[in-house]
């Protein structure tokens, strides 16, 4: 047990907390139902706000284990405390990949489930969890093995209830076969937001995965233009000789780490504006069939440990919202709200989500759904920001929790309308709300 100030990826909300590691059951279990404080799990850290940490609460992370997994049938039961970073170092030299991928490696399962994530493969294949068959987990009041089908509220409330109804141990996931640990990848480079949105809606559905970069400092009839990367696991036969002779070598390394102190306003719009043009222009107008490594195509950022340090003291948010389909005008004004402010941000990705699933507190529904990292500056953004909230929510829109750190209470009771069923399951699996976190007091989850 350590006593440490942690925060999100943001980095925006430090607090202070009683960090406790479990490495085996009777442990988990021993934290939970032996409580002497509220606690909430703790992955990773990189959810950008506060749902992965209690202030002057105990924050319980399950050890990573060093064992290889065991794949029987396209199937593997794993510790929720795997990092896919680890597990992929393990998996695709055997010929297999995660259903689903965060833009970072550095998540653990755990963390995965409860934020219930989708990839760049929404569109096709839905999120984390419809890839879970069963999971394991520790409440207060008991300790289940979970499955759609035996306890269908749990299962539903836990994918995306952001660790509020246990602490996941373990789970039981179904890998995709793979060929070679390549990606056989197209981009292009759409001029405005019309040719993006019709772009992807036209043919995002030949792709496995799909994402675009929205260059949101661009202005007048250049708004919206970006760069669309698209693809799906290259076949042994479709990869050039040197690459064919070891097809399942897998590579993924941090090659430096960002500098521990930055100061304040390095990203400006001055800056941001002049990496957001040169990253435009570096794109190919349009490129078919390169083959990239899995690294790359998923996790660049990946690239740059530490990265969230770039924004200085202040820190940083993330802003993701879906909008359903339809909704297209409604995404055009955001962009053009962001745009015309000259918003710094330098990540801006804009992605398809398929059909929504039951989770009572997952984020996805069919339509667009935008994130951009915004650096912390001023009031006028809280100001505009909750502008731009009651806009989604009008909609029918919703802001994603793993992301959020500033959302009301308000808003989010409307956004999410199966609220009253994940607290029907909250009550009943932890009736004296041991299990809390920031997020959860900030927006009255429980
Ligand atoms: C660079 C970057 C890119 C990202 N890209 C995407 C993306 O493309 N798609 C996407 O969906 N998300 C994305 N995310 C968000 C990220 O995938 C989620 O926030 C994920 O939950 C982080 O996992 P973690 O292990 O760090 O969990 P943490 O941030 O530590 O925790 C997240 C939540 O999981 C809960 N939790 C953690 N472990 C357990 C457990 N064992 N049992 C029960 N609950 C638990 C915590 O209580 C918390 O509510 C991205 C984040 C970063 C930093």
């Amino acid at each position: 047990m350590t006593n440490e100030l942690i925060s999100g990826w943001g980095r925006t909300q430090w607090v202070r907390s009683q960090l406790e590691r479990a490495s085996t059951l009777d442990e988990v279990r021993n934290v939970v139902q032996n409580a002497e404080k509220k606690l909430i799990p703790r992955g990773l850290g990189r959810s950008y706000g506060d749902a992965a940490q209690l202030s002057g609460g105990i924050a319980i992370t399950i050890d990573e284990p060093v064992t290889d997994p065991i794949i029987a049938d396209g199937k593997t039961t794993l510790s929720a405390g795997y990092s896919l970073d680890n597990l992929l170092r393990r998996i695709v030299p055997k010929g297999y990949f995660v259903p689903v991928t965060p833009g970072t490696r550095y998540v653990t399962l755990g963390g995965a489930l409860a934020s219930d994530i989708h990839g760049k493969n929404h569109h096709i294949e839905g999120t984390f969890s419809r890839h879970i068959e069963s999971f394991a987990i520790v409440t207060p009041t008991g300790t289940q093995l979970v499955t759609e089908n035996s306890e269908p509220d749990l299962f539903n409330a836990t994918s995306g209830g952001m660790g509020l109804t246990g602490v996941v141990t373990d789970m039981t996931m179904k890998l995709i076969p793979i060929e070679s640990a390549y990606i056989k990848m197209e981009t292009a480079r759409l001029r405005d937001l019309d040719e993006t949105l019709s772009t992807m809606a036209g043919s995002d559905h030949k792709f496995r995965y799909s994402v675009a970069w929205i260059d949101l400092m661009a202005r007048g009839s250049a708004m919206g233009r970006s760069v669309l990367t698209r693809g799906d696991h290259a076949s042994l036969s479709e990869l050039p000789p040197q690459m064919a002779s070891d097809p399942l070598k897998y590579e993924a390394k941090a090659l430096v780490d960002a500098p521990p102190f930055i100061p304040n306003g390095l990203l400006n719009n001055i800056t941001v504006r002049a990496f957001n043009e040169l990253w435009f222009r570096k794109a190919p107008t349009f490129r078919a069939d390169e083959i990239t490594s899995i690294a790359s195509f998923f996790h660049p950022l990946d690239m740059v440990g530490k990265w969230n340090r770039i924004y200085g003291k202040k820190g940083f948010l993330q802003y993701q919202f879906v909008l359903p389909d339809g909704q297209e005008e409604v995404l055009r004004g955001i962009i053009e709200r962001l745009s015309g402010l000259q918003v710094a941000s330098f990540l801006a990705v804009l992605k398809r989500f398929g059909p929504e699933n039951d989770g009572f507190l997952s984020f996805p529904k069919p339509g667009w759904t935008l994130a951009l990292d915004i650096p912390i500056t001023n009031a006028e953004l809280g100001n505009l920001l909750d502008e731009l909230d009651r806009i989604v929510l009008g909609a029918g829109g919703r802001i994603y929790l793993a992301k959020d750190s500033r959302m009301s209470k308000e808003v989010f009771e409307e956004m999410y309308p199966k609220l009253d069923k994940f607290k029907e399951v909250k009550a009943r699996v932890d009736p004296n709300n041991v299990i809390t976190s920031d997020i959860a007091t900030r927006l009255s989850i429980c």
